[in-house]
């Protein structure tokens, strides 16, 4: 439609049509004001978690947990019904294997939460209600929202420690992107998104926030990861262009993101091989070598940002050397630690006396939280070495706590007291560190 003014330029899209707006709007679009009627109001309304149970044969006491959540903002095509699907086709899958007498070596929680939207209430209210047991048991957590959010190759973030087994996973699994055919997910995902921090593996990025797994990860710190289909540029674009709109529809999704429903295979068979995997390997697959080299690039990272401050930095006697040397010794503890883990006989353990089994366990069991740090409870996110960004929560941050502190340092103040914080929380982050590397010591 032509005849309307043309929006300015920093409004438009890059879409080879004529962008308008109006009508009515044909002159000082740029000065005119709109008044919004919003009809919205507060009542109590009740929500519903639905939560199923497979109990484990050999550890029932150790939960994974599969959850995503079912409330949508409208219809919901895509976000969330795109990801409650596969958590329905991932139990489906579990429900014949068990009904063929088979049990998983430990106990698998499936999960479908109510108002996520509202802003994570059900999977939050559940987690709180649970916490003490869940802190307890819970070995992993992963995520099920959409499953697509672009049909261009595999997006995951996840804990460090699951690193490995995405990676091992994803070779096992085809690829579903033209041109890979009988390839690999993990080639088709490597040659298009490569990490930019580790050699020639794919990029698995930090988890954030603004979503389900925040408790889980963030608050409780359990291993916690995601997996869907995304675009390219996700960077330039954090979101799709329909998502939480009245267009989010089923239609959308057969005709144009994914008609075959490839992609949405594909997501299923990653997130329930992770589930399967979790809850039936022997050993737990986690490997605490890549959170060591996780933190200690999160270590540099950090320490880079505070040397744009070198004069004050000398004046306030701020020194990372505390934070270097806990990363050092936590690197030291993994690598010793996953040589011992390759020294036990896999077919063996299944002999070996129960309580030895749940040393191994308890060593493993507790890695998870490493980072995570009960004695500071005024801390707004509990995790010392993840958090939701504190500039966008979708984004995930690294030593938040050092992060925040230095976050626009030169505009406070009180000086002295800013680089006080600073100097506090490279401490916080020191000792959490260095307790993480100590449960990993072997005993005397
Ligand atoms: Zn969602």
């Amino acid at each position: 439609m032509g005849g309307y003014g043309p929006p300015h330029s920093s409004w438009k899209g890059n879409l080879n049509v004529s962008y308008n707006v109006g009508p009515g709007f044909t002159t000082n679009y740029s000065t005119r004001k709109v008044k919004m009627h919003i009809h919205s109001h507060n009542e109590v309304r009740r929500i519903y978690n639905v939560v199923g149970t497979i109990r484990g044969e050999v550890e029932p006491d150790r939960y994974v947990i599969l959850g995503g959540h079912r409330d949508s903002w409208v219809f919901g095509g895509i976000d969330p019904q795109s990801g409650a699907a596969v958590v329905h086709e991932i139990v489906r899958s579990f429900g014949k294997l068990k009904k063929k007498g088979w049990r998983p070596r430990r106990t698998v929680i499936f999960a479908s939460w109510d108002a996520e939207e509202f802003g994570l209430l059900g999977s939050t209210e559940w987690a709180e209600e649970n916490a003490k047991v869940l802190q307890a048991r819970a070995v992993a957590y992963i995520n099920a929202d959409s499953s697509i959010e672009g049909n261009y190759t595999l997006r995951v973030d996840c804990t460090p420690l699951m690193y490995r087994l995405v990676y091992s996973l994803t070779k096992e699994i085809p690829s579903p992107d033209e041109g890979f055919e009988g390839k690999s997910l993990y080639e088709s995902w490597y040659k298009k998104n490569p990490s930019r921090e580790y050699k020639e593996v794919p990029r698995i990025n930090k988890l954030g926030s603004g979503n389900d797994f925040e408790v889980f990860f963030q608050r409780l710190g359990i291993a916690s990861g995601r997996a869907r289909y995304s675009k390219n540029l996700v960077k330039k674009y954090s979101s799709y262009p329909v998502y939480h709109s009245v267009y989010e529809t089923y239609e959308i999704v057969e005709r144009f993101y994914d008609p075959t429903f490839k992609n949405h295979l594909t997501v299923a068979q990653v997130r329930g091989g992770l589930v399967f995997e979790l809850a039936n390997s022997i050993v737990l697959p986690f490997d605490c070598r890549d959170y060591a080299s996780a933190v200690s690039n999160y270590a540099h990272i950090i320490y880079n940002l505070s040397r744009n401050h070198e004069e004050e930095l000398a004046t306030y006697n701020v020194s990372f050397d505390a934070l270097f040397s806990a990363v050092k010794n936590f690197s030291e503890v993994a690598a010793s630690f996953h040589e011992r883990l390759q020294q036990i006989d896999i077919n063996k353990i299944q002999q070996m006396i129960q309580k030895q089994i749940s040393f191994i366990h308890y060593k493993m069991f507790y890695f998870p939280n490493a980072g995570y740090c009960c004695f500071f409870p005024q801390l707004p996110y509990r995790h010392v070495v993840f958090a939701p960004s504190s500039h966008n929560k979708y984004a995930g941050e690294s030593f938040p706590g050092i992060y925040d502190a230095m976050f626009d340092i030169k505009n406070k103040a009180d000086q002295h007291e800013a680089w006080d914080e600073v100097r506090r929380q490279i401490s916080i982050a020191a000792f959490t560190v260095q307790a993480a590397a100590e449960t990993l010591k072997e005993v005397a």
